[in-house]
């Protein structure tokens, strides 16, 4: 069965696809399996040239949230890099503990949204000054300051999927960057929101100033990991919010920066990102920019539950996109993608039963199938 092709098949699966220049037809027209995906290794190393779009910066050069998405745009980076670089075996993992946290500094906080966004989300960038390296698909802790009134003890940590690569925004090694929501609470009674019930955590980050003291512990997870073991394999991402963090880290590692790894991927990066608005979406310019630039590589779908309509009149959620796209994400995970969840826990029930109606479509069980997923480690599921 195609479920059970493991990994090396997959592969075998996806060169044969390639010289007998295929199928798969991505919504950009291009054919995913042609020999004219394959990106050249050449480089253009240039100075980056940020756009500088920071408010409340230190003033520090090099960071933004939204820099110009030029092939390969960083001199060739390799020094975070494993040997060989796909090997996880020394992925740092709690390197600082909640018993003693990293002091760190805020280097900027960038509202990232618009005027009709649903909430406030920020693109946060801290300076850990290269002392808590880490992983793409990884977390940070953040220790608010202060105590927590219903413990009389001093806040617990709070988990944020690190939303840059390992090299950090500025290409340094030095910094990392979370995207973070501002959690508010909507009181009914009162008709407005009750700034007394605000989240603690994310109001200090998004509140916070050039050079305010954070702690950080970590970093966390492995579930997040990028399969860059198999480069050949299609990257599948969903997103809810927030959940964009962990595939910003992705789509820099596989587009922006020029590293090995980068050089190697060879497979489909699919992006879906549900939002409420157009104002909400998040990092939309980098990802057409992206877009533009590998339309044979890259290819991303938004689902705007206030703006778009499903095919049945209702809001459009990320499921209903997954189901229009059902049969390609299946193909794909024959052979041999890799599908990440990210966002809000609630997201899970609805593509769960979009993902099984489209098993039933295909005469397939869906209990088996994404058993064999899970067992093949092409499933990665972080929600909060
Ligand atoms: P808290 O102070 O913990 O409050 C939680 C909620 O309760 C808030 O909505 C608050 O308004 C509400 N509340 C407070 N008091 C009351 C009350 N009296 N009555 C009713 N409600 C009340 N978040 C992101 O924004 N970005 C990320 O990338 C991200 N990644 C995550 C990754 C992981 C693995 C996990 C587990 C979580 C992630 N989160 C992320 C969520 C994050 O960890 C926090 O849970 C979130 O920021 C809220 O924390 P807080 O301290 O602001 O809110």
């Amino acid at each position: 069965m195609q479920l059970a092709l493991n990994a090396s098949a997959a592969l075998n699966v996806i060169l044969a696809v390639f010289f007998v220049g295929a199928v798969l037809t991505v919504n950009t027209g291009n054919t995913l399996a042609s020999p004219a995906i394959v990106r050249q290794p050449t480089h253009m190393v240039v100075p980056v040239t940020p756009s500088m779009r920071v408010t409340r910066s230190a003033g520090v050069s090099g960071i933004s949230s939204r820099q110009n998405i030029a092939p390969k745009s960083t001199a060739r980076l390799d020094f975070l890099e494993a040997s060989p670089y796909h090997d996880q075996s020394g992925i740092p993992v709690n390197t600082h503990k909640n018993k003693a946290p990293l002091t760190t500094k805020v280097v900027s906080v960038e509202r990232i949204v618009g005027p009709k966004a649903t909430g406030e989300t920020c693109n946060i960038v801290i300076d850990h000054a290269g002392k808590m390296p880490y992983w793409e698909g990884q977390s940070a802790g953040v220790i608010p300051p202060g105590i927590d009134p219903k413990r009389n003890k001093p806040y617990g940590v709070r988990l944020y999927s690190i939303a840059s690569t390992r090299y950090g925004d500025k290409f340094d090694g030095k910094t990392m960057t979370l995207c973070v929501r501002r959690a508010t609470y909507w009181d009914p009674e009162l008709g407005r929101e009750d700034p007394a019930k605000k989240g603690v955590c994310s109001n200090y980050l998004c509140d916070a100033k050039p050079g305010t003291e954070l702690a950080l512990t970590g970093p966390s997870g492995k579930v997040m990991l990028m399969p860059e073991a198999t480069p050949e394999a299609p990257i599948i991402m969903l997103a809810t919010g927030t959940g964009i963090a962990p595939y910003r880290g992705f789509l820099r590692r596989l587009f922006v920066e020029n590293t090995e790894a980068s050089d190697k991927f060879k497979g489909l990066a699919w992006l879906f990102l549900g939002v409420a608005n157009s104002d909400a979406l998040l990092y939309d310019e980098d990802w057409k920019s992206m877009q533009e630039k590998y339309p044979d590589q890259f290819r991303y779908d938004v689902a705007l539950s206030r703006e778009q309509k499903n095919k049945k009149g209702g809001k459009m959620y990320i499921q209903d996109k997954v189901e229009e796209y059902g049969k390609e994400v299946f193909e794909l995970m024959n052979l041999g993608a890799h599908i990440y969840f990210c966002g809000l826990k609630g997201m899970m029930p609805g593509v769960l039963e979009a993902m099984e109606n489209v098993a039933k479509d295909q005469g397939l069980s869906w209990e088996d199938t994404l058993k064999a997923w899970k067992k093949s480690g092409q499933w990665h599921v972080e929600v909060y």
